[in-house]
């Protein structure tokens, strides 16, 4: 489906003040007394555009707080009234929707447990229907680009033309350094297939720790995406949502100065300083690559524990010819030639050996160290 979007640069959605276009406020609201607080000093910061809170949280697990509901939206009205900055809430339903602007909230986004259902996504896009709001969708909790382009789609559908995307990051099993994980190359597609949808990215929720918020800031604006969402709280060690994510207006202040904006030095913000994008991808998918290895030894070494239980040999020359030639075959169809991927398997193989090698060594060595 095509999507028509406004001719109009996310910067310019609530008076020109640059890239990034900065969304800024508590991941909950949960006081007047903290909102309005917190609004007083985002507003003296001149790089936030929107003032953003939860009013309605989804929260992984029962019994924590869900939000402060309908009466939070009484003290975003007084923060767009008293401090004139735009004010934006996520909305997971029609009726927060409704709800929502009923009270001249400016932005909705659609969290990443709403945009993974379509049901959800077309009942709130039928509420919008006809309506002028901005609207952001976040990626699904799950790594799947056609959910994500389709949560979009459906909400453009609606009539809605200011509309952008927002990355936070996918849920994985493993434990990992960042409480969701970037993969870097779904946003990067979606601007390849979507060229003139803005992009916001959320570092808050990709890191969840205050250290990460600078260098996952950094590397979006070094991808040009057009934007940040990052949490911020009056007194972040007390907040009862997020607290280890959250910054002080203070020290966003100070995040936004250290930010290198590698702008290109022409009066069209779109263009792009072409190389330095791409090597940023290729960045990009030389961790993708060191990651999946990461990920293929640990196999081999789950392969050498079961091997060693069982009394299995490493080498099993038939299936390793299997491999190569389904391998080489591929390779072929995607264009690459049969040398590199023979070249890299085979470096890759031998390094699967050696990881089950040391897994089936480990016991043995220490069975002859006890013999000692
Ligand atoms: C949020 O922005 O507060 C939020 C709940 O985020 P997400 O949907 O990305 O988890
Ligand atoms: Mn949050």
């Amino acid at each position: 489906m095509e999507i028509k979007l406004k001719n109009i640069l996310i910067q310019d959605w609530a008076g020109h003040k640059g890239r990034p276009f900065l969304i800024s406020g508590p991941c909950s609201a949960e006081t007047e007394e903290q909102v309005m607080q917190t609004a007083t000093q985002l507003a003296n910061i001149k790089e936030v555009s929107v003032f953003r809170a939860g009013i309605w949280k989804p929260r992984t697990r029962p019994n924590s707080f869900e939000g402060v509901g309908i009466e939070g939206l009484k003290w975003l009205r007084r923060v767009k009234q008293e401090t004139g900055l735009l004010v934006g809430t996520e909305v997971a339903n029609e009726k927060h929707v409704y709800e929502a602007l009923k009270y001249g909230i400016d932005m909705l986004w659609i969290g990443a447990r709403t945009s993974v259902n379509p049901f959800t996504v077309q009942e709130i896009s039928d509420a919008l229907s006809g309506v002028d709001v901005m609207v952001l969708v976040k990626n699904p909790i799950n790594p799947d680009l056609e959910l994500w382009i389709g949560a979009i789609e459906r909400i453009a559908r609606a009539g809605i033309t200011r509309i952008g995307a927002i990355h936070r990051g996918f849920s994985s099993y493993e434990k990992t350094l960042y409480r969701n994980q970037p993969n870097w190359q779904l946003p990067i597609e979606l601007r390849r297939r979507i060229p003139d949808l803005p992009i916001i990215c959320d570092p808050s929720h990709i890191g969840g720790a205050r250290r990460f918020l600078h260098e996952i800031s950094q590397k979006a604006m070094d991808l040009n995406f057009d934007g940040l969402m990052l949490e911020s709280h009056i007194d972040p060690a007390k907040a009862l949502s997020d607290a280890a994510q959250q910054l002080t207006p203070n020290d966003l202040k100070e995040l936004l100065s250290r930010l290198i904006l590698r702008n290109p030095s022409t009066s069209d913000p779109r263009l792009l300083d072409v190389l330095g994008e791409l090597r940023q991808q290729i960045d990009v998918y030389d961790d993708h690559l060191l990651d999946l290895m990461e990920q293929r030894m640990k196999v081999a070494e789950t392969i050498g524990r079961y091997k060693k239980e069982n009394n299995i040999t490493i080498l099993q020359t038939t299936r390793w010819d299997e491999i190569i030639n389904k391998v080489i075959a591929k390779g072929i169809a995607k264009g690459l030639s049969p040398e590199l991927i023979d070249t890299i398997f085979k470096a890759i193989h031998q390094e699967s050996i050696n990881h089950q090698m040391k897994v089936m060594n480990n016991g043995v060595k220490n069975k002859a160290d006890e013999n000692l």
